[in-house]
């Protein structure tokens, strides 16, 4: 059997050292009581992307989700195994978190394999081009309305169409949309610059992002 590597078994002692044992009343508590964080982040499981560094978090205060490109499913209950929905649903019901924030990312890779169909299809990825196939009406949308655009300004558009996606389909799971409509729920969408580390939301209203 593999050694556990070096570089986490260093990693871990640092944290140990420099962030649990400093606050240790707060894992102590957060251990007897449970976590009951009020926002849930759906991310990409890019490693350059993480949420709690992004958003400076603490143990307890973010209920995290990473899948390829931040991808939420549309609601069906068929299938057999159905992570994502199976954590939105726990989530909403049982933590009953305030806040919803799905957040892309410059330069995704399955955003990109999804532009460009021959990748995924080069790598005999059999389950990330099927997964990135629900981008698929969007992508014929970027693709229509981008005909004189750059190949990095349709995998941008992509990105944040990608962000637009994974409301649209959180809307369709009933528990998600009866919250919403009462105001218990709030959905919101984001996109991170890996670059200049620049944040931007999404305006329902407007349907584009802003810079923080
Ligand atoms: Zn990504």
């Amino acid at each position: 059997m593999a050694l556990f590597p070096d570089v986490l078994t260093d990693r871990y002692r640092r944290f140990k050292h420099r962030i649990f044992v400093p606050n240790a009343d707060q894992y102590e508590e957060l251990a007897t009581y449970g976590q009951n964080p009020e926002i849930m982040l759906i991310s990409c499981c890019d490693s350059r992307v993480d949420p709690e560094t992004i958003f400076n978090a603490m143990p307890g205060e973010l209920f995290v989700v990473r899948n390829v490109a931040n991808l939420v499913p549309p609601y069906e209950t068929g299938g057999k195994f159905h992570g994502v929905s199976a954590a939105i649903e726990f989530a909403v019901l049982n933590l009953r978190i305030k806040h919803l924030v799905v957040m892309g990312h410059s330069g995704c890779g399955g955003v990109k394999a999804a532009l460009d169909q021959g990748a995924a299809i080069q790598t005999e990825a059999h389950f990330i081009s099927r997964w990135m196939s629900m981008l698929d009406e969007a992508r014929l949308s970027v693709l229509a309305s981008h005909q004189m655009k750059t190949q990095q300004e349709r995998l941008d558009s992509l990105e944040k169409e990608c962000v637009k996606t994974s409301i649209k389909n959180l809307r369709t799971f009933p528990f998600v949309s009866e919250r919403e409509e009462k105001g218990k729920l709030n959905l919101h969408g984001a996109h991170f610059d890996i670059k200049s580390g620049t944040l931007s939301v999404l305006s329902h209203s407007r349907g584009e992002f802003f810079a923080l």
